[in-house]
């Protein structure tokens, strides 16, 4: 009796171990295949000198979720209900913009960064204007889950008409970050000089917001002006287009997609 039981632990013990064999080897594939897709997981013990301190945005907030973007070292942030679906957008979403910089250097500039993802109940950001949900700055980006690929109305804005806006409030708010840790500041102030030289209709623009504006279009997702795409980028703003040409590769032609929302 006894030595049955003992051969049939064995056998149990060999069973888990398979199995545990199976899942590991899942996981791996799933990290080293699937780049663009990530595995959202808790928020790991060792992050805290990221994220856990007063400077910090996300320092303001319950997170719960977290998904790495391994290659370029850029962590994403979700606080409790936000979906996987938007955390694993917003992953692929930094890898594309970020796996498309032409210089090596620039990417290994994002590293360390990290995205901050709210959900519709998480308050707004602190000391920032009331109803700010979206912002970027040089260490974050903060973006709202009700904002992607949704018919929403923007709460700094309440009497201007909802819009759908896909992913193109997250696509501004990382060109803010990519802006900031590139130190292009300097850049986009030429162009918006440029613009003003060359008499361009939109001179009236506001330099800060070149970049990320540029983002949007470069990566195809204006979606409320029919315009706004890369492939009318060169027509209607050379000098934006030929800045970005320089920073990112045009092959990449990432249109980001709804497909899946909760
Ligand atoms: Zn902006």
């Amino acid at each position: 009796m006894g030595v049955k039981f003992s051969n049939n632990s064995k056998l149990l013990f060999t069973l888990v171990a398979l199995v545990v064999g199976v899942l590991v080897a899942t996981v791996a594939s799933a990290d080293s295949d699937d780049l663009e897709g990530g595995v959202v997981v808790g928020v790991p013990d060792n992050l805290g000198n990221i994220y856990n301190h007063s400077a910090t945005v996300a320092y303001h907030y319950d997170v719960e979720k977290y998904v790495l973007v391994e290659d370029f070292d850029i962590h994403i942030f979700g606080t409790g209900g936000v979906s996987d679906w938007v955390m694993l957008g917003a992953h692929e979403m930094a890898f594309n913009v970020v796996d498309s910089m032409l210089d090596e250097q620039d990417q290994d500039e994002m590293a360390g960064s990290y995205i901050l993802i709210l959900s519709e109940d998480d308050p707004s950001i602190p000391n920032a204007a009331p109803g700010l949900k979206n912002a970027g700055s040089y260490e974050w980006m903060v973006m709202a889950e009700e904002l992607v690929c949704a018919t929403a109305a923007d709460t700094l804005y309440a009497d201007v008409e909802p819009k759908w806006r896909a992913w193109n409030t997250p696509l501004h708010e990382f060109g803010h970050l990519v802006e900031f840790r590139l130190g292009l500041g300097q850049d986009m102030k030429d162009i918006y000089d440029g613009r003003i030289a060359e008499s361009l209709q939109f001179a009236g623009g506001m330099p800060g917001e070149i970049f990320a504006w540029t983002t949007q279009a470069w990566f195809n997702d204006t979606l409320e002006r029919s315009d706004g795409f890369r492939s009318n980028l060169q027509e209607q703003d050379y000098l934006a287009s030929q800045y970005f040409s320089t920073i990112f590769d045009e092959e990449n032609d990432w249109k980001p997609s709804c497909d899946g929302r909760p």
